[in-house]
């Protein structure tokens, strides 16, 4: 273990021509896409797009791109909810989704798993479809449920999704990185192998050596994405992940895979009563012999999206729910044994019952097609949502949805419940809570119906996230702070801690050029 990070000088003798568009006219026609993400966000237009197809094409746009001096904007799948990938006006913009080589599986002995390297534009459909084709039955456990998220992108917003209830966020899956840096110059992090010694970092390119003290952060306990991520005996690998493209270009990953499960069980259950639902939700994860891999709440106005949705018809699930239901739990599982498969049926029931629901008030089922029907329900809710808001946007333009993505403690589960019911409901704001309830992590929309609803919505989220933050939950759970929750961002750690964030960034990045003003300004 060492605390030199050494990176190899960027490549300057033309061997690795990299694709430069610089038409202004071509990037206007062809590429006006990129100015934007899944945040919905409009940036300006592109001054230049490099296509690299491999680190070294990356490094050689980067060297070019450094003597320019300006802003560079990052993208691979574009599926960003928070803007961090969107280009400021002029901005060179380095998009890695050419990127697609897959290498063959690797086994780690010492560690007893298997292994996959990818470049960085394969998507996690692409990944997925890949394992599933192998004779060896492993399979790549994070899912943040857009599957034309990039393997790069979900590194650099440390995504996670239902599952990271049990298996955690990627951060936990990944073995090794390739960065480059902002001059051109190239690294690669492998996990346990580098440390933060006494709160330092040491980077040597070439003959150069810089050197970082480093001040810790206070990280809250919670599942988050919040910028850097350290402690004084961190793997600097860590710093990388969920960095939002502020630090490096991520060009290659390597990730630890899964066995595939023997049996995974699909179970939804519907409430008469919401706090019966969240109390369910607490009891179950105490369950600590069960292998819950998700745990996710539905209120009654998400139930009613599902039942205005297009899918309902061919939704199973969807069409056992009844008047009287105020809420939904749908949970995951995996069991190994038949003797597993036993406990989960009793435990479960037991549950069940001392919450006051019953099992025939469920759906359950073990097979691919249940899983389909499932996602199916899921899925039918924000859907639903993004139609509505589109239809209200094409009579006010300037509306949109507000999404939150905040995190709480296990025992702060119900106060922050009744924080957005209170806020919201005393406001007279549409909106459907939903989400992943098994890390108190909900994923409340509020949809305004007019501008000043609008206005309304973002003062009330403003007075949620300062709560949330003395609750000692994070402010962005999942999606990241991109360049939309910046504020947040500064209500988590305030502005010292800030500073300290911002130590990290020019020492990586001492120019700031790499996603300007993502993060923080
Ligand atoms: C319908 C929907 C559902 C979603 N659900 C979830 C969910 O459950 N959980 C979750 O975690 N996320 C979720 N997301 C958000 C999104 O899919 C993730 O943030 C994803 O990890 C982004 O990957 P991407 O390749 O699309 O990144 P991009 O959108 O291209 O970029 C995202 C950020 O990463 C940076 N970046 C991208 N590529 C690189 C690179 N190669 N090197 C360095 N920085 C880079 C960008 O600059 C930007 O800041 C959802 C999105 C949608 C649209």
């Amino acid at each position: 273990l060492n605390n030199i990070l050494r990176a190899v000088k960027a490549d300057l003798s033309g061997n690795q021509p990299c694709e430069i568009i610089d038409d202004e006219s071509l990037l206007a026609d062809k590429f006006s896409s990129l100015q934007s993400d899944e945040s919905k966000l409009q940036g300006g237009a592109l001054g230049a797009l490099a296509r690299p197809k491999s680190h070294l094409e990356c490094s050689t746009a980067l060297s070019l791109f450094a003597s320019s001096g300006k802003q560079i904007a990052i993208v691979t799948g574009g599926t960003g909810l928070s803007g961090g990938a969107v280009p400021l006006a002029g901005a060179q913009m380095i998009s890695l989704a050419g990127m697609k080589d897959i290498s063959a599986l690797g086994f780690d002995p010492d560690k007893g798993h298997h292994f996959v390297r990818v470049q960085a534009g394969v998507t996690l459909a692409e990944l997925n479809e890949h394992l599933g084709e192998l004779e060896e039955k492993v399979f790549f456990p994070v899912d943040p449920t857009e599957t034309s998220a990039s393997l790069a992108g979900m590194v650099a917003t440390n995504a996670s999704g239902a599952r990271s209830f049990f298996y955690g966020s990627i951060r936990n899956w990944v073995r090794w990185i390739r960065v480059v840096l902002s001059d051109g110059s190239i690294l690669e992090l492998t996990r346990d192998e580098f440390r933060i010694i006494d709160g330092q970092i040491i980077l040597e390119i070439g003959d150069e050596q810089r050197e970082l003290k480093l001040e810790g952060i206070s990280i809250p306990e919670t599942k988050h994405t919040l910028g850097y991520r350290y402690r004084d005996d961190s793997d600097p690998i860590d710093i990388f992940i969920g960095s939002e493209g502020t630090l490096g270009v991520i060009t290659d990953v390597e990730l630890q895979l899964e066995p595939v499960p023997t049996q995974r069980m699909y179970f939804l259950q519907f409430f008469n009563s919401e706090s019966s639902a969240l109390s369910f939700v607490c009891d179950l994860r105490k369950e600590e012999k069960l292998k819950t891999l998700a745990i996710e709440f539905c209120d009654r106005k998400s139930l009613d999206f599902v039942l205005q949705s297009s899918v309902r018809s061919d939704c199973k699930a969807a069409g056992l729910i009844k008047d009287s239901h105020k809420a939904a739990v749908y949970c995951e599982f995996i069991c190994e044994t038949e003797e597993e498969l036993l406990t989960l049926y009793e435990r479960l029931e037991t549950v069940l019952e001392k919450n006051g629901s019953r099992i025939e008030d469920s759906f359950a089922g073990t097979e691919d097609k249940d899983l389909r029907d499932m996602k199916m329900f899921r899925h039918a809710v924000p859907e639903t949502i993004n139609s509505l808001i589109a239809r209200r946007r094409s009579e006010i333009p300037g509306l949109h949805k507000i999404a939150t993505d905040m995190s709480v403690p296990d025992e702060a589960i119900q106060t922050v419940f009744d924080l957005y019911r209170g806020h919201l409901d005393s406001r007279n704001l549409e909106y459907a809570i939903f989400g992943h309830a098994g890390d108190n992590h909900f994923h409340v929309n509020i949809l305004p119906r007019t501008e000043e609803e609008l206005r309304v919505a973002k003062e009330a989220y403003k007075e949620i996230a300062a709560k949330v933050v003395s609750l000692r939950g994070a402010v962005s759970a999942e999606h990241g702070i991109g360049r939309i929750k910046k504020a947040f961002l500064l209500e988590q750690f305030g502005a010292d801690e800030i500073d300290k964030m911002k130590k990290i960034r020019s020492f990586f990045d001492p120019d700031l050029r790499l996603s300007t003003g993502v993060l923080f300004d």
